[in-house]
């Protein structure tokens, strides 16, 4: 049976692990952060980043709302982005 399964593994073995990288990564947060985190699941900043892909995930407040980045890089890019587009934050 694992002659089969061995081939699809290798390949399967990335996003598995990945989970794995995020949920520890979210796991560094407050428990209420990480429910925040794990609901908003994706990077403002990168929105095909997974929050958590990167390291713990970081905390900014827009609007007086908490929105998660994925990395420092995209607090930048957040902090250099108009209100008007972190606006856009609430839909997600
Ligand atoms: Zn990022």
């Amino acid at each position: 049976m694992s002659a089969l399964l061995s081939p699809l593994r290798a390949d399967e073995g990335a996003p598995e692990n990945a989970e794995k990288e995020i949920t520890a990564a979210l796991a560094k947060l407050s428990d209420a952060d990480r429910k925040l985190a794990d609901a908003q699941r994706w990077c403002v900043v990168e929105d095909d980043n997974r929050l958590g892909s990167m390291g713990a995930p970081l905390k900014i407040m827009v609007d007086g709302k908490p929105v998660f980045l994925c990395c420092a890089g995209c607090k930048k890019k957040a902090a250099a982005n108009s209100a008007a587009d972190t606006g856009q934050v609430g839909k997600n």
